[in-house]
């Protein structure tokens, strides 16, 4: 995740992970003494489902218009498009796919129910292996673990300073305050459970979707490979959110051997 978000920093133009200083209406400031100004106000904050939503859409919304995105006139665009059209919501969420044209190998959801994918996963994955991912990520968002990541993310970002200041999260992000968030979130980590999990929804998932049960389990061979690889450094981060490829890879594998059975 974090090479992704670096990558795109560097697209950007900012360098997100260098973040001890940041803007603020034009004023520098320490990051770090904000953070520690502001932890009484950020728990004193409460967040509805709602509003963790609401900032959800308002990050994706800024990472869409600070990154390539290859739109459907785009053979991977098109690709995405293609692979994602019979997929439109689930538990009352409504889907929306998008691919980054970056190198990394990586994807992740939100909690309003936007699903990215890196061109880089693309490049190197089969279809079954991306619609394996795809619904690995769908399972984050079915069991919430992206919308609490968002909410532990927003809680440690400068931006709950503001909204503890204001009593509200209606109030429209800035664009250093959605840095903040896009590297606190970048940086969130899910549990091995949350890993299992959402390997298992992705099996699922491509049952329920007539995909190759196989799809996950390729899908986790390939980045253990890639990760030795000469292009280690675009999956190196991926591993450590998500840990144990390995084992979770025969995991899968066991799972689609016995279903095929
Ligand atoms: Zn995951």
């Amino acid at each position: 995740m974090k090479t992704m978000l670096l990558t795109m920093a560097l697209a950007m133009g900012v360098c997100l992970g260098v973040n001890a200083q940041i803007k603020i209406g034009g004023k520098k400031i320490d990051t770090k003494k904000v953070l520690n100004a502001a932890e009484d106000v950020g728990k004193a904050i409460t967040l509805s489902d709602a509003d963790i939503v609401a900032i959800s859409k308002e990050y994706i919304d800024w990472m869409d218009e600070n990154n390539p995105v290859a739109g459907p006139d785009t053979e991977m665009g098109a690709r995405l498009e293609r692979l994602t059209s019979n997929l439109k919501g689930v538990d009352g969420l409504n889907l929306n796919f998008k691919v980054y044209y970056v190198v990394d190998v990586n994807a992740f959801a939100c909690g309003d129910g936007s699903i990215r994918v890196c061109g880089g996963l693309m490049e190197v994955m089969d279809d079954a292996e991306v619609m394996a991912v795809i619904g690995h990520e769908i399972g984050h968002v079915v069991s919430t673990d992206v919308k609490d990541a968002m909410k532990n993310a927003y809680l440690r970002s400068a931006a709950k300073n503001v909204v503890g200041a204001a009593g509200g999260v209606a109030q429209a992000l800035t664009d250093s305050q959605l840095g903040e968030l896009a590297d606190a979130f970048g940086d969130a980590q899910f549990s091995q459970k949350q890993e299992y999990a959402a390997d298992d929804h992705a099996f699922k998932f491509c049952i329920q979707n007539d995909i190759d049960p196989y799809g996950m389990a390729n899908a986790l061979d390939k980045l253990v490979d890639l990760s030795s690889g000469a292009k280690s450094s675009t999956v190196q981060k991926m591993f450590s959110s998500h840990p144990d490829s390995e084992k979770r890879a025969k995991r899968m594998r066991e799972k689609a051997d016995d279903y095929t059975k």
